[in-house]
């Protein structure tokens, strides 16, 4: 399925750039937003981003048969949700002018195995002109009464870390929430990116206020809102 992001005449141009098979800076120029479809071949996609465009891989975490966590009180799966947050996010940092390249925009998986998934996302995570990585994913713990968000970065990552401290910051402020420190890891998402990375987990399905909130869409705009600040004041530090 193909998904479009963008205003209509953004998509009717980007139509038209697709049939010509070029996407000249002329053209890029034209449009007041540079988005792009979010098509089933990522690769396809980022040949046509501008060399000198800000290009974000968002990876909306599980698929298909890996469903990832299950929410306590809704059974709310983990991968739809992802989905959701993932595709309001390529809508703000495509209003706040990036390029953005999804992982996966339909509820299916990438591949029919866990290692061949993994396999192709690492490819799109490391796509020649990829920038910044950001996995969204939801959390659950034994302890139902943790709540809330985290971020994580690549251990030993300064990049990673200043990254993840900018989307913690905005992600808490636009969530109203105390600020949070954020968390070194090594974790697939982290470790195989060449760009700086973060995995989000928006809340946590183990906690009942938090599984209420990550399936309503006036949070997950929230989410998507604080996320894209974080990653745009990060992108304008980093110059
Ligand atoms: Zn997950």
């Amino acid at each position: 399925m193909t998904r479009l992001y963008g205003k209509k005449a953004v998509d009717i141009a980007l139509s038209i750039l697709v049939l010509a098979g070029t996407l000249s800076l002329a053209w890029a120029g034209l449009t007041t937003t540079r988005s792009l479809p979010a098509m089933a071949d990522a690769s396809a996609q980022a040949e046509n981003v501008p060399d000198e465009a800000f290009l974000v891989v968002i990876d909306a975490g599980h698929g298909g048969f890996d469903g990832g966590a299950v929410g306590t009180e809704t059974g709310a799966v983990e991968a739809e949700l992802n989905l959701r947050v993932a595709e309001l996010l390529a809508d703000e940092l495509t209003k706040l002018g990036y390029y953005v390249v999804m992982t996966r925009s339909t509820d299916e998986a990438l591949a029919d195995t866990k290692d061949a998934d993994m396999k192709r996302r690492a490819e799109i995570f490391n796509l020649p002109n990829a920038d910044l990585v950001v996995s969204i994913h939801m959390n659950k713990f034994r302890d139902r009464s943790i709540s809330g968000p985290m971020v994580f970065f690549m251990k030993g990552s300064d990049e990673g870390k200043a990254l993840a401290e900018s989307v913690m910051r905005s992600l808490c402020e636009a969530l109203g929430r105390p600020q949070r420190h954020t968390n070194p890891e090594d974790l697939f998402v982290l470790r195989v990116p060449k760009a700086p990375s973060v995995l989000v987990e928006c809340g946590f399905l183990s906690n009942a206020a938090d599984e209420r909130l990550l399936a309503s869409p006036e949070y997950q705009k929230k989410l998507a809102e604080g996320i894209a600040a974080g990653i745009r004041d990060y992108a304008e530090s980093a110059g």
